[in-house]
């Protein structure tokens, strides 16, 4: 325990935020009463020697700056210090008392910790004042008490040992305060205050180290010196001279003061050794101090060195790499990178790439020769010449252009589609005798999903003997996906059409850009559809530049065909460059042939089965088709009859295999479950108010049926069944015309004033438009009107006009499939599109009974029957 703790009773204390405040007891009371209690235990005490109290101006610091021997500039920064250095320099000693202000430390003896404290009168608001200040306390004699003693109960105490010093010269520093060199003479202790305004003073007794020296003190000198020169070594850029400036003190207290002013202490520490005056007492606790930043210092080091070990491992292992090559060289054997670069240049010489782009490829190879062997270049390199090395560049497969050959192979790939295939031979015809001369158009097959559009670019391929490859466009928004990415990008890669020559394996493959009407367009990713047309131009793909390679690639050679859903979203550019072939949707008999002859022994094969071991009925095709599958083409359904298949295999595999399974129309719904779909059926009766419509989906055509009631009323139209704005004129129009020829259909004057017309298309939560249900929407009406049924073996599709005239619409096809799939026999169709006709279908021709019509007149004398008497009909 420091005597500065044992008598912090008799010092002024203050507030943080306070400057010192007067002690008015403290220099009023005796000096014996304030007097320091004297350490009974000290023993150095006799030896050090005393002189009569002096009184001193106080220099209050903030920290233990200064010590006996030592000297330091001391900038006069406030009017106290100024006083305080005026007056003594009017002294003739010139001496001050430097002495501490330190924070008091809360966990007195006597009280309880703070914590504790101040829960234990948390709510005793009238003595929270007593916090952390002791009852006897100045401040509470002066009346004072803590506005905010929790937010800031901080207090502070001069320590009662400091250091005498001699005041210097006064010196002026431009722009900054006045300072003076203060000398440390001794320590001094305070025995009282004696003056606390303006500035303090206090009476004190100086103490001075005895210098004789004794064996004791230099044993503790040379134990202290060891360890300090210890200390040093550890500590980076000390200088030599500390270290002799050090060795050359004889005196121990003057030793331990010099160690202690080093910046390695504490305030703390430094007031701590200031107050003990027994210098062998003082080298001792000096010795513990640094014995304990030895043991820091040495843990810090320890933990520095093992992170260096890492380090130093791959240090070495790059030596032992560099030596390693430095033998292998002398000993004429090739480095590891040295071999990768000469089965590189073997590659490349095999490659049979042009001149520029070897040449290219070879420098390639000398960067990577000279790279480091840790650099991250090498991957790219090398990847970048594994992509030169891999394309085709001198491969060419030889076309077989023997047109018999070819067009059996087409008839084995695929069931009808004979312009198709048509087309097709001519084709390889004009290709056979021509040659490359003959910049051959692009092919381009639109039409439904699943009609064999892709399958039948694999079947030309196959056809000539070429590779074949496929390359999906749909979702493409990016051009570097066509092109690829610059090699500056991070994993940059080439684009799809490099990778498919790499996958097709020749320079002359077919491949087949699948979805060309489903790339997109960024205006921050480039045009992609630019960069096909630059794939597809003959004018500019003989050299086409892919970003990653950089060297361009004949492409001349391939034979591009490309598929597309639609022809409209294909840009202008693009389709101008391609001859379009259409592959329409598949009617219901083409289906069931497709699936007889095509799917199924291909499924059959493929699930493992022999053909003899399962037999499916068309009937169960036909079911299959019709409840199992909505579509143009023939995707589903090939992928219900791939579901049958597996069923059925899982059967032969069992333990207990059958011999043979026969699918019938009942089985089909063993297998597949519950239908999934319905289409569109003739009515089972004649009806008035109901006519029978055809329309195009997205997945072919379909029948519906129009709906017309007529009520009492006030001549309001109701329309429901999420009409569109087309379909709803047309209503109107059907209306007009009906009013128009009101005598005519035997209606009286001012009938319908009094009625309301309703016209119903079901399924009402599927939304149609179009003005094709024109003829269809007047048929029901008129029907309903005039009380005359509708034929149930009639559809019928076409516009109508005000004046009952029909104009014609487009998807007959479709329209006429769904007629003949739902059980119609007649179908009344626009005069007007007699053209498109000898376009349909076969089966459609030879089972519809087509009705081709220019006036609505013509129309209800088709649709609908005579009048009966007695009919049901609202009058
Ligand atoms: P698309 O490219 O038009 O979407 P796909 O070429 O992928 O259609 O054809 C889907 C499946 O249908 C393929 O297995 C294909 O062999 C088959 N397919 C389509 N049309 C026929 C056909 N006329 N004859 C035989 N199989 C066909």
């Amino acid at each position: 325990m420091s005597e500065g703790e044992s008598t912090k009773k008799a010092s002024p204390r203050r507030k943080a935020t306070e400057r010192v405040e007067p002690v008015v007891e403290a220099v009023n009371a005796p000096a014996e009463t304030v007097t320091a209690p004297r350490r009974k235990t000290r023993t150095a005490g006799e030896r050090t020697t005393k002189r009569r109290p002096v009184a001193l101006p106080v220099l209050i610091v903030d920290e233990t700056v200064l010590l006996p021997h030592m000297s330091i500039p001391f900038p006069i920064e406030d009017d106290e210090a100024a006083m305080v250095i005026e007056r003594a320099m009017r002294m003739p000693m010139r001496q001050v008392l430097v002495l501490t202000e330190r924070m008091v430390k809360q966990a007195a003896d006597d009280a309880p910790n703070s914590a504790e404290f101040r829960e234990l009168f948390a709510d005793v608001s009238s003595e929270e004042h007593l916090l952390g200040i002791p009852n006897d306390s100045p401040f509470e004699d002066d009346g004072w008490t803590p506005d905010d003693p929790i937010a800031d109960g901080t207090e502070y105490e001069l320590c009662t040992t400091g250091v005498i010093a001699e005041v210097g010269q006064r010196h002026n520093r431009p722009g900054g305060h006045p300072y003076v060199v203060l000398q440390g003479v001794a320590r001094g202790v305070v025995i009282d205050y004696v003056q606390q305004d303006p500035y303090v003073v206090a009476r004190i007794n100086r103490h001075d180290d005895p210098i004789v020296p004794s064996p004791e003190s230099e044993a503790a000198m040379t134990a202290v010196l060891e360890q300090i020169e210890n200390y040093i070594s550890m500590l980076p850029n000390v200088p030599e001279e500390v270290l002799t400036m050090v060795r050359s003190v004889e005196e121990p207290g003057w030793l331990a003061d010099l160690i202690a002013f080093s910046p390695e202490f504490t305030t703390d520490q430094r007031q701590e050794l200031l107050e003990i005056l027994d210098p062998i007492a003082r080298l001792r606790a000096l010795s513990v101090m640094i014995q304990k930043r030895l043991i820091v210092l040495n843990l810090r080091q320890q933990i520095a060195s093992e992170a260096q070990a890492g380090m130093d491992r791959q240090q070495r292992e790059y030596f032992l790499r560099e030596q390693m090559r430095a033998i292998q060289k002398e000993l004429g054997e090739g480095s590891a990178e040295e071999t990768l670069a000469n089965e590189m240049r073997q590659k490349i010489e095999a490659a049979g790439m042009p001149d520029d782009v070897r040449e290219k490829a070879l420098v390639q190879v000398e960067r990577l020769e000279q790279q480091h062997p840790f650099s991250p270049e090498i991957g790219v390199i090398r990847s970048y010449l594994e992509w030169l090395i891999e394309l085709p560049w001198a491969i060419e497969t030889e076309d077989r252009l023997d047109l018999a050959e070819a067009a059996e192979i087409l008839r084995t790939d695929h069931h009808g589609l004979e312009k198709v295939k048509e087309r097709i031979i001519e084709y390889i015809a004009v290709r056979k005798l021509a040659g490359d001369k003959l910049r051959a158009p692009i092919i381009c097959f639109v039409g439904p999903p699943g009609v064999g559009k892709t399958s039948l670019g694999r079947s030309i391929a196959r056809a000539i003997g070429r590779n074949y490859v496929r390359m999906s466009l749909g979702g493409v928004r990016d051009e570097a996906e066509i092109r690829g990415h610059r090699r500056t990008y991070v994993g940059a890669m080439p684009g799809r059409v490099i990778k498919s020559l790499r996958d097709a394996k020749s320079m002359n493959p077919v491949m087949v850009l699948d979805e060309i009407d489903k790339v997109g367009s960024d205006a921050f990713r480039g045009d992609p559809a630019s960069a096909l047309l630059e794939v597809l131009d003959p004018e500019q793909n003989s050299s086409f530049s892919d970003h990653y390679l950089e060297v361009p690639f004949d492409l001349s050679k391939v034979i591009f065909i490309t598929t597309a859903n639609q022809l409209e979203p294909i840009p202008a550019a693009l389709r101008d460059r391609m001859e379009i072939i259409e592959v329409p949707g598949y009617t219901e008999v083409e289906k069931l042939a497709i699936a007889r002859d095509f799917l199924l022994p291909k499924a059959v094969e493929s699930h493992g089965l022999l053909p003899d071991q399962m037999l499916v009925t068309d009937d169960a095709l036909r079911r299959i088709i019709r409840e199992f599958t909505e579509e143009s083409g023939v995707r589903n359904l090939e992928r219900e009859i791939g579901s049958v298949c597996r069923k059925i295999a899982r059967k032969f595999a069992s333990d207990d295999p059958p011999t043979q399974i026969t699918i019938d129309e009942e089985g089909v719904l063993l297998y597949l479950g519950v239908p999934r779909y319905e289409f569109g059926l003739a009515e089972e009766e004649d009806e008035i108010g109901v006519a029978t419509g055809a329309a195009v989906t997205s997945v072919g055509g379909d029948l519906l049926s129009i709906e017309v009631i007529i009520m009492e009323g006030k001549g309001d139209l109701i329309l429901t069944g999420q009409l569109g704005e087309v379909m709803q004129e047309s209503a109107r129009a059907a209306i007009s015309y009906a009013r128009s020829h009101a005598y005519e259909f035997g209606l009286e004057a001012g009938y319908f004033d009094r009625r309301n017309i309703h016209v119903h298309i079901p399924a009402g939560a599927i939304p149609k438009d179009g003005p094709s249900a024109g003829i269809t929407i007047a048929t029901a009406l008129i029907s309903a009107l005039t009380a005359r049924k509708v034929r149930k073996d009639v559809a019928m599709t076409g516009e109508v006009t005000l004046r009952g005239r029909v104009l014609p619409i487009g998807g007959l096809r479709e329209k006429t499939l769904a007629a003949h799939r739902g059980g119609i026999r007649t179908f009344i169709l626009p005069k007007r599109n007699a053209k498109d006709v000898s376009e349909l279908p076969e089966v459609v021709r030879n089972d519809l009974e087509l009705i081709q019509v220019a006036t609505l007149g013509e129309v209800l004398e088709h649709a609908l029957l005579p009048r009966e008497e007695l009919s049901l009909h609202v009058a």
